[in-house]
C-alpha cells in the first residue's frame, strides 16, 4: 500500500523561491572582484536568477545541457546557480586553481555551452577556451563599464544580459533525479571524474547542511562560506543559506587574513567554513595585529585532516568551536561530522582532543561501512584500518559518461579513503589508499604524523611520505616547510613527534622544503611531492 502523501519533487528552485517567499530581506554581502563590498538580498537574487533563466532559455539552452560558471563565491555567482538549475540546465562549477590544459579537459569532457566567469579568470579562459569548441559565449560577472578588452569572441556583461530579460520565467515541473550539477574531482589520479548531482541529491543534502550537528543554519546565524562554491558547492552553503533564511558573506578573490577578518567583523559572522590552510593566514594577521573575534562562535573545518593545534588555537586563543568534518565531491560532500556527544564533551579539554581530532559519525541518509581488502567488515576498535565505503542518496553512483561501475555488490562507493572506526563510533581517516606507508607489512598513517609535526610552533606545513627501504619496503620521510626565519634542527622535530606515535612510526629522515606543492584544492598535492622527491633515498639507504 502506498502512502496518501503529496508529491512534491525535490528540485532546488523551492529553495530559492522559499527564501525569497519567507526571508526575503535578509542580505546576501559579497566583496566583489571589482574592489567595494556590495549587499543584496533572497528576493533580489531570485528576481535576477529569473531573468538570467529567460537569457539561457534565449540562447537556446535545454534541459540536461551543461553551463559553467568558472567564479569566486559572489552573490552572482549564487544566481547563476539558481538560474541555470531552474530549467533544468546543469551547472557546472569550473575550478580555477587548476591547470589551463585540465581545465580545457573538463570543459570538453563537459561540453559546456556557455560560461559564467569573473574579471579576474579572463586572462585564464583566453588561454584555455580556444580549445573548447563547445563553449558558444562567454558572461562576466561585472557591468559594462568594468567589461574589458579580451580575445574572447562573444564576450558579454552580466549586467546587460539581466537587464534585456523578464523576470517572469517558469521554473521546475521535471522529475528530482534530473541531473542539475555537476563538479570534477581534481584527478590526482588519472584523469578529472564528473560527479553529477541530481536534484533531489542536492535537496536531501540541504537538509543535513542545516542541522545542528552541522551548520546549525538559522536566521539569527551569519555564514561566510570561504570554501569556494566551485570545491563540492561550498559544502552546500549556496544552498543551506537560503533554505534556513540565513544571512551570508560571501568573500569573492580575498581570502587572506585581513580581508577574512575584516569581513567577519563588519557583518557580524558566527559560523564559518573552509579547508585547515586558510586559517593559518587568519591566525597570522590576527596575532600579529593583537585581535579577537567579537561574533564568531564555531567554524567548520574539513577538506583535509584539522591538526590538533588548529583545534587548540581556535579555542583557546579565540574562544571558537572547531566542527571537524569529512567528506568528499562524491558526497556532496558532507560525509561524517565530529559533533561531541555529551559522554565526550563532558571530558576535560585535553582528554576530548583524542575524538575532536577525528573527523566523526555519519548523519542521517549516510551509510558507513568500514571494509578489509576482501570487503569483510573490520572491527571498529579504533585501530585496525579499513577501507571507508559509504551510501545513500547524496552518495555518486557512477561519473559523468562513463560506465564503469564504482559500487560494490552491496551498493557501497569506496572512498579511497582507509580509516578507522572506534567504539564510540567515531570515524578517523588515517590515508588516502595511495598515500599510506607500508611499512613491514603494517600500515603507517602519514596523516597522523603530519598534525602532530605540524603542531610544532616552527613548523608552517608537513608532509609525510612513504621513501623505498630495502629492509621494511617503506619509511615514513617527514617534509617540513618550516614558517619563515625559522631554522631547522632535525632532532628537535623528532623530539617534538617522540612519545606522541608509535616508536616504529617515527620518521626515518626529516627533509626542510622551501615549498610543499599544494593541489586545486588547497590540499597538500603528494602525488607532486612524491615525483620531486623521486631522487631521494633514505640515509640508511643512500
Ligand atoms: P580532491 O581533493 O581529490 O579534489 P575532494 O575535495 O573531494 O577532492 O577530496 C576528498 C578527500 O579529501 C577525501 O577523500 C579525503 O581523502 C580528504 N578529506 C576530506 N576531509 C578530510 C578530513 N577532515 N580529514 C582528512 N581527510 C579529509
Amino acid at each position: 500500500m502506498l502512502g496518501l502523501m503529496q508529491d512534491w519533487p525535490l528540485t532546488v528552485d523551492k529553495i530559492i523561491d522559499h527564501a525569497r517567499n519567507w526571508h526575503g530581506d535578509r542580505e546576501v554581502v559579497t566583496r566583489s572582484v571589482e574592489g567595494p563590498i556590495v549587499r543584496t538580498t533572497y528576493a533580489a537574487i531570485h528576481e535576477r536568477a529569473k531573468r538570467l533563466s529567460n537569457a539561457l532559455k534565449a540562447w537556446g539552452i535545454e534541459p540536461g545541457d551543461r553551463v559553467a560558471t568558472l567564479a569566486w563565491n559572489s552573490a552572482n555567482h549564487m544566481e547563476t546557480w539558481y538560474g541555470i538549475m531552474g530549467i533544468g540546465a546543469v551547472c557546472h562549477t569550473l575550478n580555477p586553481r587548476l591547470f589551463p590544459e585540465q581545465l580545457g579537459w573538463i570543459i570538453n569532457h563537459a561540453e559546456d555551452r556557455v560560461v559564467f566567469t569573473d574579471l579576474t579568470f579572463l586572462p585564464l579562459l583566453e588561454a584555455v577556451l580556444p580549445h573548447c569548441p563547445t563553449v558558444e559565449r562567454v558572461v562576466v560577472l561585472t557591468d559594462a563599464a568594468h567589461l574589458p578588452q579580451t580575445k574572447i569572441p562573444s564576450l558579454q556583461d552580466y549586467e546587460s544580459v539581466l537587464a534585456g530579460q523578464s523576470a517572469d520565467c517558469a521554473w521546475g515541473g521535471f522529475d528530482e533525479n534530473t541531473a542539475c550539477g555537476l563538479c570534477y574531482t581534481s584527478g590526482t589520479t588519472g584523469n578529472p571524474k564528473g560527479v553529477l548531482y541530481s536534484h533531489r541529491s542536492n535537496f536531501l543534502h540541504t537538509f543535513m547542511a542545516m542541522t545542528a550537528t552541522v551548520m546549525g543554519a538559522t536566521p539569527s546565524e551569519v555564514i561566510l562560506p570561504v570554501v569556494p562554491m566551485f570545491h563540492a558547492n561550498a559544502w552546500g552553503i549556496a544552498f543551506a543559506g537560503p533554505a534556513s533564511g540565513t544571512k551570508l558573506v560571501m568573500p569573492g578573490a580575498r581570502m587572506d587574513g585581513a580581508a577574512l577578518y575584516e569581513l567577519i567583523e563588519g557583518e557580524g559572522v558566527t559560523f564559518s567554513a573552509a579547508v585547515p590552510t586558510v586559517w593559518q593566514g587568519l591566525f597570522a594577521h590576527m596575532k600579529a595585529n593583537d585581535l579577537r573575534f567579537s561574533t564568531l562562535k564555531r567554524v567548520l573545518i574539513g577538506g583535509s585532516a584539522c591538526p590538533e593545534s588548529l583545534i587548540r588555537g581556535f579555542q583557546q586563543d579565540f574562544g571558537v568551536e572547531v566542527t571537524h568534518a569529512w567528506g568528499m565531491t562524491e558526497t556532496s560532500p558532507i560525509g561524517t561530522i565530529g559533533h561531541l556527544p555529551p559522554e565526550i564533551a563532558g571530558l576535560p579539554y585535553d582528554e576530548q582532543m583524542k575524538w575532536r581530532t577525528k573527523q566523526g559519525v555519519p548523519p542521517l541518509g549516510v551509510e558507513l561501512a568500514l571494509k578489509d581488502e576482501a570487503g569483510q567488515p573490520v572491527a571498529h576498535d579504533g585501530e585496525t584500518f579499513g577501507r571507508l565505503m559509504v551510501r545513500g542518496p547524496i552518495v555518486a553512483a557512477g561519473y559523468f559518461k562513463s560506465d564503469a561501475s564504482i559500487l560494490d555488490d552491496q551498493g557501497f562507493f569506496d572512498t579511497g579513503d582507509i580509516a578507522t572506526v572506534d567504539p564510540q563510533g567515531f570515524m578517523q581517516i588515517t590515508d588516502r589508499a595511495k598515500d599510506v606507508i607500508k611499512s613491514g607489512g603494517e600500515w603507517i598513517s602519514s596523516i597522523e604524523i603530519e598534525n602532530i609535526a605540524v603542531g610544532h610552533p616552527k613548523v608552517e606545513l608537513a608532509a609525510v611520505i612513504g621513501a623505498p627501504h630495502a629492509k621494511w619496503d617503506e619509511r615514513p620521510v617527514l617534509i617540513i616547510k618550516l614558517k619563515p626565519g625559522e631554522t631547522l634542527n632535525k632532532a628537535e622535530h623528532l623530539d617534538h613527534l617522540r612519545g606522541r606515535i608509535a616508536k616504529w612510526w617515527m620518521p626515518d629522515d626529516v627533509v626542510q622544503a622551501e615549498d610543499i606543492p599544494l593541489g586545486a584544492t588547497g590540499k597538500i598535492d603528494k602525488k607532486l611531492l612524491r615525483e620531486r622527491m623521486k631522487d631521494y633515498r633514505l640515509p640508511e639507504s643512500a
